[in-house]
């Protein structure tokens, strides 16, 4: 049980490397906004790895509803 639970961290670490990688080299790219929390520099090597609570880019259209009412 102990062996598996590694082998799993071992695997997800490595995903998360890959996926990090291939972000480098642009061949996968976040349309999360900037206030997103895989955006912090630390945290954006679980990007790929762990995909909830992202906080979508707002469109242009949210942008201006966003300026000029606060609801
Ligand atoms: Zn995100």
């Amino acid at each position: 049980m102990k062996r598996a639970l590694a082998l799993l961290a071992a695997l997800y670490l490595l995903a998360a490397a890959g996926s990090g990688l291939a972000e480098r080299f642009g061949a996968l790219a976040c349309g999360c906004a900037d206030e997103c929390w895989c955006r912090r520099p630390g945290l954006n090597r679980l990007r790929w790895v762990f995909p909830w609570h992202h906080l979508p880019r707002p469109t242009p259209a949210q942008k201006k509803d966003l300026g000029s009412a606060h609801s």
